[in-house]
């Protein structure tokens, strides 16, 4: 897919972190952005920048969703692109291996539920919403009819302790990722998946220095931790390229080659 003015994306989550790098990203190809987020302040004020459109919305409310989705297509019609970034982190923050932080004997049923609920339902929610809007679109030159790029995370392959509820619904998004690219494929409609390691964004804000730089040491090259930037430009590859389908990639800097 080439991005460029003919094209209309959505990015959930645009407010902040991943979703507003991307946003920024796919806005500077030309084509026309539509942010949906909860952050009504930050969202307004990226989309103005960007000269995109900002859609209030919960991804855990079926009216929410639909509603954002009219109110984009409406402002830049039918969206080729949409890309899954809305998420909440749950668990530990200081990403210990062997410090146990209670998340078992909490027994903590509420903070399990949301998370999954916005993680992976919202995920679903809104990649079906969207691509039920897709496959009723003309095919491009190359046949295809749109891209929905996921976020799990290598917490769905690699979790530590005290991740057991954002492993799991990260695993959702992730074992999803195929049986549905399956389908739509059929249609012309790709799904593919980005696995992020440790990023920095607000998600991590308050994470101390000496842990950051202990996790940026753990990564062989480039250590450094992930940053925007480095996902929006895999999501710019996977337009592109349209021959990826039904991938899960990990964008992690390769942590698991790090030393044991
Ligand atoms: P972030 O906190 O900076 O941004 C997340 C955005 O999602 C926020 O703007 C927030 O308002 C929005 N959001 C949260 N719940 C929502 C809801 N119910 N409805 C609508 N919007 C909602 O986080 P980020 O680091 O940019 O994370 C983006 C995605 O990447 C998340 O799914 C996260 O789990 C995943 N991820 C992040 C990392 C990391 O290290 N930062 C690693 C792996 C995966």
């Amino acid at each position: 897919m080439k991005l460029d003015n003919s094209i209309a994306a959505v990015v959930t989550g645009g407010a902040s972190g991943l979703g507003e790098g991307t946003a920024r990203a796919i806005a500077a190809t030309g084509a026309k952005v539509a942010l949906f987020d909860m952050n009504e302040e930050k969202g307004e004020a990226i989309a103005k920048e960007i000269g995109g459109v900002f859609c209030k919305v919960d991804v855990t409310s079926d009216e929410e969703v639909a509603a954002a989705f009219a109110k984009a297509r409406a402002a830049h019609g039918q969206e080729r692109l949409t890309v899954n970034c809305a998420g909440i982190a749950t668990g530990q923050k200081t990403v210990s291996r062997k410090r146990d932080t209670g998340e078992i004997r909490a027994h903590d049923m509420a903070s399990f539920e949301r998370t999954v609920r916005i993680n992976l339902f919202g995920t679903f929610r809104v990649l079906s919403q969207s691509a039920l809007g897709m496959v009723s679109l003309e095919p491009m030159e190359d046949g295809e009819r749109g891209l929905i790029v996921n976020t799990a995370s290598v917490a769905a392959q690699d979790g530590q302790i005290g991740q057991a509820a954002y492993s799991a619904s990260k695993g959702g998004v992730y074992a999803m990722t195929l049986p549905i690219a399956r389908d739509l494929a059929q249609e012309g409609v790709r799904v593919n998946t980005i696995l992020p390691g440790i990023m920095w964004t607000p998600m991590m804000a308050g994470m101390d220095q000496k842990v950051q730089d202990s996790l940026a040491a753990a990564i062989p090259f480039p250590s450094r931790l992930g940053r925007p930037a480095d996902y929006a430009s895999l999501v710019l590859e996977l337009a592109r390229n349209v021959y990826i389908n039904g991938e899960c990639i990990r964008l992690d800097g390769a942590i698991r080659l790090a030393p044991r």
